[in-house]
């Protein structure tokens, strides 16, 4: 007898489970019943749509229901709202929103993959019809209609996570004066905060200003029709749009209401094969809870490579596959501006709640070999088990090549390598690509180093602690970096000195040791140990100590670098810079311009 087998949601997890399902199994009556107008749209690219990087609506559509007829005879009803699940009778009751009628469909299988919300808080004047979220493809169309039709001046977003970030570069390039509230004292939950300090740097470059620590509280309209966004309860941003992202919940409220199991979190609890505690009912996608694969903690994953995953493996198990999900580590990579942050694994703010044992490494090591044109340095964190370094997690910021690193490191993390692993695997190289000892290998390197006991690192959180106890900075770069900016209390001795300055420096100290990017300092550390001192490496070095402290610094020095190596496209610290990169960007406006013209 032919099997009916009923998907909820047509988008990532629901069509690749539909199209899988068709490919094994030829005979079975598949319906995909979707509450939206499209099916298989690339909810990721909205951003891009909103500010017309992307520039037509068609471009996001993956496919068409009538595609997925023709091709896998897979019969797609799109407007159609799954509203309730008779478990025992084994039927769903759906609204056909085109004519609004209610129906009652019958299912063998019933697969959930409605997806995620965006939480919208219940504050006062986020009804509002300027205060959008960006979900579906009709969002991103209103979004872009109200920009077009009213020509805002300034928009306020709410919440710094992957889809604020975007949201605010696409503000941003479409003119906007953009403020972005978090309440966090960072952005970008996957990083950890120095990490996340790139970021709020570079955000405030490109003129965005950024509220950290600041809840939003209400959104006023006043008189003259401007809104008025109050937070952190000391500010008040005039603005003509607001878009609030302060994340996701699971869209459980169907399973809920049937009986199924939902999870701390709010999501379908699924198990390893995406069975329900109903076994004739699967969960995938931003619905279910995925265990931490490190930490074996039920997690929300709101990410489409997941949904997409989970999409075929459930399709495999309905068709008699043994499949068993063993969870995900959870990787992500997002672009702002110039910059793209990723990450895989945990970071250390998991491992510490966590209460696991890890220990960390920073490296900044080059996109590519420094000699060829382009190459610009990264900023790279592992966190790897402190016994035998396997690695738990990794970090990257960077302008180029974060996407292949990140990529590699969440391969490392899949297949349970080490940090020593991470310095043997043999990565390509040529001159444009990386390096010879690749940024990869060399972030393995450094790793190694500390859990082979050849340095022992010490990091920004442990320095004050270590300086009560009557430790010694010594900071190992040369003169002129030295009187840039250093650490309160850093006597300065270059490395190229130190040998012959060994007699400066008292031996019954513990000698914390810096430089810019933690190699110089390893170098001096080596020497100093085998001359008898006891000396701990500034692991990521000022850079990195910067990054963590900000108001004890000018910046991050590692800014400039970039700025330089973009030919003024991202960081400047003097007016003059400035100047310089603005008269840049009008000229590459024009150019844009120009360009356009000609298509
Ligand atoms: C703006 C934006 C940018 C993103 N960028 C990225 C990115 O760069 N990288 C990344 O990994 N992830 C990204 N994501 C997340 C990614 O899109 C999701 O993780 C993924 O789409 C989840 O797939 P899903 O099948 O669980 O849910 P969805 O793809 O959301 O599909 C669920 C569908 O179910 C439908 N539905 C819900 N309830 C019912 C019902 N009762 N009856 C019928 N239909 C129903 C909904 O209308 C929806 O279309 C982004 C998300 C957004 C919104």
């Amino acid at each position: 007898m032919r099997r009916t087998i009923v998907i909820v949601g047509g988008v990532a997890g629901g069509a690749s489970c539909a199209a899988r399902l068709r490919r094994l199994d030829e005979a079975a009556t598949i319906i995909v019943l979707e509450r939206g107008e499209y099916i298989s749209f690339a909810n990721c690219g909205l951003p891009y749509f909103v500010s017309g990087e992307i520039a037509s609506r068609a471009k996001l559509l993956v496919t068409s229901p009538e595609r997925m007829r023709r091709r896998f005879g897979i019969d797609v009803r799109v407007r159609h709202e799954v509203i309730s699940i008779d478990r025992s009778g084994k039927t769903i009751d759906v609204v056909d929103h085109q004519d609004g009628r209610t129906y009652r469909q019958a299912y063998d299988t019933l697969v959930l993959s409605p997806g995620a919300q965006p939480v919208k808080p219940k504050l006062p004047g986020l009804d509002n019809p300027r205060v959008f979220c960006l979900r579906t493809v009709p969002d991103a169309e209103r979004i872009r209609r109200f920009v077009d039709q009213n020509d805002p001046r300034a928009a306020v977003v709410v919440g710094g996570g992957a889809i604020g970030l975007e949201m605010t570069e696409n503000l941003t390039h479409l003119g906007l004066r953009v403020s972005l509230l978090e309440m966090a004292n960072q952005v970008m939950p996957w990083l950890d905060r120095e990490m996340a300090e790139w970021l709020h740097q570079h955000l405030r470059f490109q003129g965005v200003e950024l509220f950290l620590n600041s809840p939003l509280e209400r959104c006023d309209e006043n008189s003259d029709g401007r809104l008025i966004v109050r937070a952190g309860g000391e500010h008040e941003i005039p603005c003509d749009l607001v878009i609030c992202s302060i994340g996701v919940k699971p869209e459980s409220g169907l399973a809920r209401a049937a009986g199924l199991d939902i999870g701390p979190h709010g999501g379908i609890l699924a198990n390893e094969h995406f069975q329900t505690s109903d076994p004739d009912i699967y969960a995938i996608g931003d619905v279910i809870e995925v265990e931490d694969r490190l930490t074996g903690e039920p997690r929300l994953m709101p990410l489409a490579n997941l949904a997409n995953r989970q999409g075929r493996l459930v399709a495999d198990h309905i068709c008699g596959k043994d499949i068993r999900y063993p969870g995900a580590f959870g990787t992500g990579i997002v672009r702002i501006f110039d910059l793209a942050a990723a990450s895989t694994g945990a970071n250390e703010k998991a491992l510490k709640a966590q209460g696991l044992a890890y220990e960390k490494s920073y490296t900044h090591p080059a996109s590519h070999a420094g000699y060829y044109p382009g190459a610009v340095p990264m900023v790279m964190k592992l966190l790897f088990e402190p016994d035998g370094g396997r690695l738990l997690g990794a970090q990257i910021v960077g302008i180029d090549g974060v996407d292949k690193r990140i990529d590699v490191l969440a391969t490392a993390l899949y297949a349970g390598l080490s940090v020593s692993d991470l310095a043997a695997i043999e990565l390509s190289y040529a001159p444009q690509f990386g390096t010879g000892k690749d940024a990869v290998n060399l972030a393995g390197y450094v790793s190694e180093n500390i859990t082979d006991g050849d340095v022992q690192a010490i990091h920004t959180e442990q320095l004050d602690r270590q300086l009560q106890d009557g430790g010694r900075l010594l900071d190992v770069r040369t003169e002129a970096e030295f009187h840039r900016g250093h650490i309160d209390g850093a006597v300065n001795i270059p490395i190229d000195d130190l040998r012959s300055r060994l007699d400066e420096i008292p031996r019954q100290q513990t000698l914390l040791v810096y430089c810019l990017t933690g190699i110089r300092s390893y170098y001096a550390c080596r020497i100093l140990r085998q001359s008898g001192f006891d000396a701990l490496n500034f692991s990521g070095g000022y850079m990195v100590y910067c990054a963590a402290e900000p108001s004890r610094c000018k910046g991050i020095p590692g800014l400039r670098r970039w700025k330089r190596t973009l030919a003024m496209e991202t960081f400047c610290s003097t007016p003059e810079e400035r100047q310089i990169l603005e008269n840049h960007s009008a000229r590459r406006r024009l150019q844009e311009q120009e360009d356009h013209a000609v298509d």
